[in-house]
């Protein structure tokens, strides 16, 4: 067991046992490898099932949203700034969570791994310090973690928890390294013809399954759009004019309020890369408006503010 889930455990103990929260909302091991899972613990004793790992990629901000009483949830830097988001658009009240910040060492790809052992069955997979050790039925290797982290953790620029109550363990380096305008800027250099084409290459396989939406905290409306029937404004089928509305319209419902924290990627079935929208969207308004999303509770998100002397208002 690692640090970090030693001390959350105990924390989420304390918390429970004194009655400060009524629940726990953290990561679970899963039930298979890589692929670990949002659990709910209500008692001291479930507290135990707790985990930090490097496969905790779903963004437990989701689960936040229309819960009652006070929850004390986990939030490495991208879910900290998607519960500020929240709090801001009044889905999740300020004194219902509890937040046990964390620093984020950047999460793996599980499809990055299962990639690189190509029709083998991964049985398990173990971090070590700067590796990580994959198993499977008749094969162990040992790879370097650096190599397998998720594109959006390369990139990511808060990954200690912004908005807390305590700290779990010790504040680690902020940035991943990498810079979020190279995976954006690819874009921008084609001409229209060649967008489109990259677009269709990129949403061809999807199968519509929602799960990068149902994971999505941003993602919280009663009826989506996708699914209202009256006005049914996009088809439901898998035709491409179909799919490609769906993914322009999400990525745009996400303008201004994503933080890239992955987890869509992370969850689709078919390796869809979808931050090739949300996060080209991400730098026009960090470029247009100079705000990213989710750093703290004052600032009003710009898509979001009116001013009667917007020099776009008409007259
Ligand atoms: S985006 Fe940043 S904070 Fe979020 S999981 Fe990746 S490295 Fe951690
Ligand atoms: S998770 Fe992947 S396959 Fe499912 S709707 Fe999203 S992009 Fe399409
Ligand atoms: S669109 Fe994807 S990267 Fe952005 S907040 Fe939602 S799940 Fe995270």
């Amino acid at each position: 067991m690692n640090e970090i889930t030693r001390q959350l455990r105990e924390r989420a103990k304390q918390l429970l046992q004194e009655g400060t929260v009524d629940c726990v909302i953290g990561y679970a091991q899963g039930s298979v490898p890589m692929q670990e899972q949002p659990f709910f613990a209500y008692t001291p004793e479930e507290a135990d099932k707790l985990v930090w790992t490097g496969f905790c990629t779903n963004n437990l901000a989701n689960f936040l949203i229309k819960r009652s009483g006070k929850n004390a949830v986990v939030a490495q830097g991208c879910v900290s700034r998607n519960i500020v988001g929240l709090i801001k658009e009044n889905q999740v009240q300020r004194e219902n969570v509890y937040i046990l910040g964390v620093h984020s060492p950047g999460m793996i790809d599980a499809h990055k791994v299962q990639n690189h052992f190509p029709g083998k069955t991964i049985v398990q997979v173990e971090e070590d310090g700067k590796d990580i050790v994959v198993q499977g039925m008749d094969f162990e290797e040992r790879l370097p973690r650096k190599k397998f982290k998720r594109d959006n953790c390369f990139t990511c620029t808060h990954r200690n928890a912004v908005l807390y109550d305590e700290f779990i363990g010790e504040e680690g380096p902020q940035t991943g390294g990498g810079k979020i305008d190279n995976v954006a800027a690819p874009w921008e250099k084609l001409d229209s013809d060649q967008r489109w084409e990259a677009f269709e290459q990129t949403f061809k396989d999807c199968i519509r399954c929602y799960a990068c939406r149902n994971v999505c905290p941003l993602c919280y409306c009663d009826v989506c759009f996708v699914d209202e029937n009256n006005p049914q404004w996009v088809g439901k089928s898998l035709h491409e004019p179909d799919v490609y509305t769906f993914h322009i319209l999400r990525a745009f419902h996400c303008a201004g309020r994503c933080t890239d924290c992955g987890a869509c990627e992370s969850a689709c079935p078919v390796g869809i890369k979808m931050r090739r929208l949300t996060s080209k969207i991400e730098k026009d308004i960090r470029q247009l408006y100079g705000y990213q999303p989710g750093l703290d509770l004052e600032t009003p998100a710009p898509l979001s503010l009116y001013q009667p002397n917007d020099p776009d208002v008409a007259e």
